[in-house]
């Protein structure tokens, strides 16, 4: 109940001196309301990215009926889209939505609390994150910029990318300009090609000017979205470098710190729903949209080579190994990832990856 219409209901309205209604206790909401700007890294609703940025803050501000409302700002609208984190560490903006890779420059550590060549699914990410102390080191990677991170959506495995020619060999890497950011990027460098990272809005110009030969994106239903299919045919699969890309989204150190309890409870609730909810919809929707650019595109899928993978698993062994060891703190990323990793690896083995196999046999529901 807003505190006028409290104060009317108790009947008050016409006799209430100023004296009379300071003595009133005041309602709990119009103590703590506040206002966030949300930086992204993504074109303003942009399928799966913008409006999941979108979705969180509308989220968080419904939750808290308006208390703690946010407003999001699109890639360029408050701060240039790889900006957003030094907006959000210096107080520019109280939180952005992004993937934690484009931080790279200011800790290695980032990449593994977004995307490692090789490494977590969706779920291991979430289960290593939650249940695993990423969590906790990642708040540790944090504090040391001004920020509190969470995890704020998830892609699934992406697609490798969309190339002008056929990959099959080592030798077609060679020069080849491409985007690709992360450690992904490094390990393609690693076998001869030119990575580059650009924000999402900048990669089509790019592709249809010839400035690069290649990039890869996210999954169909993105890449749909942005239309590569206009400039490249060949699609390859699997995201080896993104196997289950988090999507992030932090506060302001202070900003959070200031935070009442209710509505830390109620940040922290609406960005783990929005993992689930964004993870979801990737899910359903790059099914349809991979059968719109194979039907009616015509795109052409390939598999990357296994001379290719075996080269490129190789690389990313030495370019995750040396990024763990660019700082101590790291180095903690590194051991508790890995150790995850291990693990995890036993389980899927027993459990999803043995459970795929058994449902590709040529078996059927009905007659
Ligand atoms: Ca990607």
């Amino acid at each position: 109940m807003k505190r006028r219409e409290f104060i009317k209901s108790a009947g008050v309205a016409g006799l209430a001196t100023a004296a009379a209604a300071s003595s009133f206790p005041k309602p709990a909401l119009s103590q703590g309301r506040k206002q966030l700007k949300m930086v992204t890294t993504w074109p303003k609703n942009f399928p799966g990215l913008g409006t999941t940025a979108q979705r969180l803050a509308d989220r968080i501000t419904t939750m808290s009926d308006g208390s703690l409302s946010v407003k999001v700002f699109s890639a360029g609208e408050l701060v240039p889209p790889f900006e957003s984190f030094d907006a959000v560490s210096s107080g520019t903006g109280d939180i952005y939505h992004a993937a934690e890779y484009y931080w790279q420059g200011k800790s290695k550590a980032f990449n593994f609390y977004a995307a490692v060549p090789f490494g977590l699914t969706a779920t291991e990410q979430s289960a290593w994150i939650n249940h695993g102390g990423g969590q906790q080191l990642w708040d540790e990677v944090g504090k040391k910029f001004g920020v509190k991170p969470f995890m704020a959506g998830n892609t699934g495995v992406q697609m490798g990318g969309w190339f002008n020619k056929e990959v099959n060999s080592l030798e077609d890497y060679k020069g080849l300009k491409i985007r690709m950011p992360g450690l992904g990027g490094e390990v393609l460098r690693r076998i001869g090609a030119a990575a580059v990272s650009l924000p999402g809005g900048e990669i089509f110009p790019a592709l249809q000017s010839g400035a690069i030969d290649a990039t890869e994106w996210v999954g169909p239903w993105n890449d749909l979205a942005f239309g590569f299919y206009k400039v490249t045919k060949y699609y390859y699969y699997p995201g080896f470098h993104e196997p289950g890309t988090t999507l992030s989204s932090a506060v302001n150190l202070k900003v959070w710190e200031g935070l009442s309890s209710s509505h830390k409870a109620i940040v922290s609730s609406a960005m783990s729903a929005e993992n689930d909810v964004a993870l979801a919809e990737f899910n359903a929707k790059n099914n349809g949209a991979l059968n719109t650019l194979v039907n009616k595109h015509k795109v052409k899928v390939r598999k990357f080579s296994d001379e290719v993978m075996n080269a490129i698993g190789k690389r990313a062994g030495e370019v995750v190994a040396e990024a763990g060891a660019s700082d101590a703190l790291t180095g903690k990323v590194y051991d508790s990832f890995l150790k995850f990793r291990k693990n995890a690896i036993g389980w899927s083995k027993l459990s999803d990856q043995a459970y795929w196999d058994a449902r590709l046999l040529p078996f059927k529901y009905g007659k």
